[in-house]
This record gives C-alpha cells, structure tokens and sequence, in this order.
C-alpha cells in the first residue's frame, strides 16, 4: 500500500469518470504526452489505453517512480524529479501534450514559469490540461473588473486561449483534500503581443497590483517617470483601481514600458 505523502501534496484521482472525461478531452491517439505528478499511475493507465507517442512521465517521489516502474514498465519514460528544475523544451523535439494533477502551489507556479520561459524558444506544447484548487483556477479565468481579476489572469491570457472544463469535487481524490478542485485546458494563441519580455509584463502588473485597493496613480507615475501625458493618450484614468484595466490596456502599458527602457 503506498501511504500519500502530505508534503507532496499527494491526493490521488479515482473517480473514474472524471479519469474518462480527461483523457476524452482531445484525441491523446500518435501524441506526444508529458504527464506531471503521475503519482500512482490511474491517470497514466487510462493515457496508455489511448495509444499515445512517445510517453514521459515527470515524479519526483521516489517510492512512487519504483512502483509506477513497476506497473508501466518500458512503456512510459519515467523521470524522477521536481518538475520545477526541468528545463521544459529540453524534453523533447517534438510538441507535447501536457496532463498534471499536481500540489496546487505547483501547478501555479509552473504555470507562469512556462509562461514567462516561452519567448526563449519555440513553444514546446500544443495544450496544457491542468488541476488547480477552485479559487485559483477562477482567477486564472477572470475577466476584469470583478474581484478575482489580477496578475494570474492578465498573464495567462497573454500567451494562452484558457477553458475552463468542470469543477471536480474533492470526494474524486484519495486522500479528500480540504479544497474543491478546477480542471482548465491551455492552448497557445496564434495572435498575441510581442514583448521584448515577458518578465516586463510580471513587472507591470506586480507593480500595479501591489496595492488592490489603492487608485493606479501611484503606481503608473513610478513606472513611467511621472509622466501623465502618457496616461491620457493611453486613455487611462489615474484614479481607477488595478482590477478595472483589461487585458489590453496591461499589454499597451507593458510596450510603453519597454519602449521607455530601449
Ligand atoms: N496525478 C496523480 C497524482 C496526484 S498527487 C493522480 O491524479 O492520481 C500529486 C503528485 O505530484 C504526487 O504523485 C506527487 O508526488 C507529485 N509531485 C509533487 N510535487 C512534485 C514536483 N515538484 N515535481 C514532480 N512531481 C511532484
């Protein structure tokens, strides 16, 4: 019996319905997958019967890579490490597909690592199909002005198409974890705007949402040099807060930014 381990946020899915619905979201048949936090293997299994490519799989619990050894054999490529010191387009020339039922903490922070790494080189997956604990999947899906709208949503939206697929109830997992779940699909965008970096757009909206609650104004004169002019031909009034910018005005605000520093 493999006991989880709470500080690999080990809650392991055994609904098999919502198994089923995973692997049925898009055709899995000749793909190249990476599946991350495989844990016990119910989702690994269920990826197999589908006949994908070439399979690797990234865990970095020991004891569970001996047993996932065990049940999948030479089937799947089986790395034992933290995905987070996985340098991602090192992992295969081909695009991949990509499932994680991670630790929420994880999944949000690879996320954005993978989101801020894009520009580096070609992008290195056709789809992200991800676990996140309730509240942070609605924020990621938030549009602005409402509550949850911040700096996960305006950097998500940058590079990628979101979707959200469904709610998942925390009795599908053993052991139940203490939160509801969300399940969301990533896709690149085709059209998107180009910046110089990525970390300049993480830079503005961690300036501007600093402070929720406060108007823009201090926020925008410290990035751009007091200069209001530049605020009234962007059509930004000063006085609203960072959550009643959109997508739009961040990427527009993020180019003035880059423009300033070259
Ligand atoms: N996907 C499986 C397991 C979910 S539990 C399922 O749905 O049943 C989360 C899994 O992620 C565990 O197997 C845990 O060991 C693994 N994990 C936790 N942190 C990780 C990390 N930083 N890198 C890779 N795997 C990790």
């Amino acid at each position: 019996m493999i006991k989880a381990k709470k500080s690999l946020g080990q809650n392991f899915l055994i609904d098999q319905n919502i198994i089923n619905k995973i692997v049925n979201l898009i055709n899995i048949k000749g793909k190249n997958i990476l599946e991350i936090g495989p844990g016990t293997g119910n989702l690994t299994k269920k990826i197999l019967e589908k006949k994908p490519g070439n399979f690797i799989v990234i865990e970095k619990d020991f004891n569970l890579v001996k047993l996932l050894k065990e049940k999948f054999n030479k089937k799947i490529e089986i790395i034992n490490d933290d995905i987070l010191n996985v340098e991602e387009d090192s992992l295969h020339d081909n695009i991949l597909t990509v499932y994680g039922n991670l630790p929420y903490n994880i999944s949000t922070e690879i996320l954005i690592k993978w989101i801020l790494n894009i520009n580096k080189k070609k992008i290195w997956f056709d789809c992200l199909i991800l676990m996140f604990q309730k509240e942070v999947a609605d924020r990621i899906i938030s549009e602005f002005d409402t509550k949850n709208y911040g700096r996960l949503a305006i950097l998500a939206n940058w590079r990628l198409k979101i979707k959200k697929i469904c709610d998942i109830s925390s009795s599908c997992f053993t052991p139940k974890p203490k939160v509801e779940s969300s399940l969301l699909l990533f896709e690149p965008k085709i059209n998107f705007v180009k910046f110089q970096s990525p970390k300049h757009l993480e830079k503005i909206t961690r300036v501007f949402f600093m402070h929720r609650r406060k108007m823009i104004k201090k926020p925008f004169l410290s990035l751009f040099n007091n200069n209001k002019k530049l605020a009234s031909k962007l059509g930004i009034n000063l006085e609203l807060r960072p959550q009643n910018l959109d997508f739009d005005t961040y990427f527009k605000l993020t180019k003035e930014y880059e423009s300033l520093r070259s």
